[in-house]
Formats: C-alpha cells, sequence, structure tokens
C-alpha cells in the first residue's frame, strides 16, 4: 500500500499531475478538492451552511463526480463553486467530515491523492510528498486556458482563494514536513510526472 500526496496552491498542476502520475502507476487518483466543490455546491443549491450538510452527503469520485448519485462533474468547477469550496473549506466541522471520508478510502490500496492537507492532515505517513508550486501569475496563465476566461480575473479570484487557503486557523495551506517542493513554473507536465513518478519508483527498489 502506498500513498503519494501532492499538495500546492490552485493551478499549480496538481490535478493533471496527479491523475498523469496515478495511470502511470496503476494507483487510484483521489482529488480531495472534488469534495470539498460537492460541499459549496449542495450548499448553495439548498441555500444552507456548509457545516450543516457536510456530513450527510454521498460523494462518489469515480471517473464522475456524483452527489447525492447526481453528477456533478462540470458543475463543481464553476467560480462561484471554486470561491464556496474555499469558504467551505476554512469550517472545522465540514474538514472533520472529509478527511474521515478521505482517510476511510486512503486506508486500502495505492493512491495519488491530491489537495493541501493530504500530507499534513490526511495522511502524514504517505510513502511520498510533493508540494507542488508554481508561480501565481503562471498558475493563473494555466486555469485561465484550462476553464476559459480572462487570465486577470482568473489570477484575482486566485489571490482570494490562496490567501485564505494559506491563513485559515484549520488545516491551512503549508508545505507537509519531508515533503519535497516542486516548482513547475519551467517544466512540462511530463517533465513533473518523471520526477513524481521517479520518487515513488526509488522508494520501491
Ligand atoms: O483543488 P481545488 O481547487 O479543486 O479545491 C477547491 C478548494 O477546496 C480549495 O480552494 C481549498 O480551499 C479547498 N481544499 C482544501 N483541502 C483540500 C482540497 C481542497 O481545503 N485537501
Amino acid at each position: 500500500m502506498t500513498v503519494v500526496a501532492i499538495d500546492g496552491p490552485a493551478g499549480a498542476g496538481k490535478s493533471t499531475v496527479a491523475r498523469t502520475v496515478a495511470a502511470e502507476l496503476g494507483f487510484t487518483y483521489l482529488d480531495s478538492g472534488a469534495m470539498y466543490r460537492c460541499v459549496a455546491l449542495a450548499a448553495l443549491e439548498r441555500d444552507a451552511s456548509p457545516a450543516a450538510i457536510a456530513p450527510a452527503l454521498t460523494i462518489s469520485l469515480e471517473d464522475r463526480v456524483l452527489l447525492d448519485g447526481r453528477d456533478v462533474t462540470r458543475a463543481i468547477r464553476a467560480p462561484a463553486v471554486s470561491e464556496g469550496a474555499s469558504r467551505a473549506a476554512a469550517d472545522p466541522v465540514v474538514r472533520e467530515a472529509m478527511v474521515a471520508e478521505q482517510r476511510r478510502l486512503l486506508a486500502h490500496g495505492d493512491w495519488v491523492a491530491e489537495g493541501r492537507d493530504i500530507g499534513t492532515i490526511v495522511a502524514p505517513e504517505a510513502e511520498v510528498k510533493v508540494f507542488l508550486t508554481a508561480n501565481p501569475a503562471e498558475r493563473a496563465r494555466r486555469r485561465a486556458a484550462e476553464l476559459g476566461g480572462d487570465e486577470a480575473t482568473v489570477l484575482a479570484e486566485q489571490t482570494i482563494r490562496d490567501e485564505r487557503d494559506s491563513t485559515r486557523d484549520h488545516a491551512p495551506l503549508a508545505p507537509a514536513p519531508g515533503a519535497v517542493m516542486l516548482d513547475t513554473t519551467g517544466l512540462s507536465l511530463e517533465q513533473t510526472v518523471a520526477r513524481v513518478v521517479a520518487m515513488v519508483v526509488a522508494l520501491r527498489r
């Protein structure tokens, strides 16, 4: 059983890197941010507080993201949901429910898990921990290219989320002790993936 923890700020390339590393190694990919996004979406739709509804939601993260059985793969990527997720994720009640579910999943099998607190809180015992970064302008450029939209707006929204994620009281975004810092600013996806895969291969020798 091996867990690869990939943490870092929005737009550092975590999702693509984690997904590709998982595919290359035959591991299962866990997108923990999708869970916070589901909480935010449900809270927006029901006009409820995230903490009140989070513990009772059923979230499934197979090929598609299912929220109480409904396919929300696209809906959770809307800007209002990104903003709501970052707010919901600052609530300790929400975090407790999500972390419990993430730990339950990671207990069996080989995983590449991606988020903000995988190496620090969810799986501190992960064999490989990577903190993925890139400079803010580069991160905004990638996000804008991926989701559409204006780079300056993406950068402004991203700065607010980064600030909130890094300064919140509960599980603030920070590199885990022992995490390898990987700045992807000048690296291609292939180069980044190769570095993470090499860490896992080295571990197994
Ligand atoms: O990674 P993604 O942008 O999908 O995450 C959405 C939001 O969920 C982040 O801005 C962050 O506030 C929160 N999050 C978190 N802990 C995680 C994953 C995501 O706080 N492990």
